[in-house]
């Protein structure tokens, strides 16, 4: 589904490489995560990834589903059905969160050739959904994110993520700052999206997560490059050992 192959990429224009030859390939229905050290370049490869403005590729290819990524502007990638979930969620002033998410999906039905979701069926959805994440119909009517709480921001974002149902879910450091109840709604929502036709890539720096999101498979990277993997044990041992071993 996911394949990246040997991709580098810079900041500062081209002064600060970061990305150095990482290749990974992430097969549907499959839940991979990176671990690493800070510095690493793990939310440089989320950037690279949704196309974030002055995170420069500078080699190497990233498709999904055979079509290059790379060259796609943003929102064609989300078009695509890529979802970045952001360490610290953006906020967007002046449009209620329902209008945003409803133009969300039907871009991305658009993109597949699907039939775009009416309104009373969109309503429904969002709803029920609301209802199981415990949130309140009123936040749906606030500009997203704008005054939310951590908690309440954590919330929507799974909310986001379910009413999209992207294709292909990018999760970085999502774990930070949340307590176990938080951390529990991050993770149902994450479980509940595993499907065959999906793959998932969850950058952590701690294994906590990892309890609850069992991986398929455990990636660490370090100074720009995957440089060793392994299975949902692998991260246990990345917890008690550190990542010293694996240093470039
Ligand atoms: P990680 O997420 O693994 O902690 P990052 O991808 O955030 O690492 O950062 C990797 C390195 O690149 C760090 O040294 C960071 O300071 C640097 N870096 C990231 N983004 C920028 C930027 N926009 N400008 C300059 N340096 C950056
Ligand atoms: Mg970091
Ligand atoms: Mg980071």
């Amino acid at each position: 589904m996911l394949k990246i192959n040997n991709l580098s990429a810079s900041v500062d224009d081209g002064q600060k490489t970061i990305l150095k030859g990482l290749s990974l390939e992430i097969p549907a229905g499959e839940v991979h995560a990176i671990m690493g050290p800070n510095g690493a370049g793990k939310s440089t490869l989320s950037y690279v990834l949704t196309g974030r403005d002055g995170y420069d590729v500078t080699g190497g290819t990233a498709t999904l589903n055979g079509e290059g990524l790379l060259d796609m502007d943003p929102e064609e990638r989300a078009a695509k059905g890529v979802f970045l979930s952001f360490q610290y969620p953006l906020e967007i002033p002046g449009v209620p969160t329902m209008t945003f998410l409803k133009t969300a999906l039907n871009a991305q039905r658009k993109a597949r050739g699907e039939e775009e979701m009416k309104a009373p069926e969109f309503l429904k959805k969002a709803k029920a959904l609301a209802k199981e994440l415990k949130i309140k119909p009123d936040m749906l009517k606030r500009p997203l994110n704008v005054g939310f709480s951590g908690g309440e921001k954590k919330r929507m974002e799974i909310f986001q993520m379910m009413m999209l149902e992207p294709n292909f879910i990018v999760m970085d450091e999502t774990d930070s700052g949340l307590d176990v109840d938080a951390l529990r709604i991050v993770a149902d929502g994450v479980n509940k999206l595993r499907s065959p036709e999906r793959g998932m890539l969850v950058i952590t720096h701690y294994q906590r997560l990892l309890d609850y999101i069992v991986p398929d498979k455990v990636h660490v990277l370090t100074d720009g490059k995957i440089v060793a993997s392994g299975d949902a044990d692998f991260a246990k041992k990345l917890e008690v050992e550190g990542y010293d071993a694996y240093a470039a």
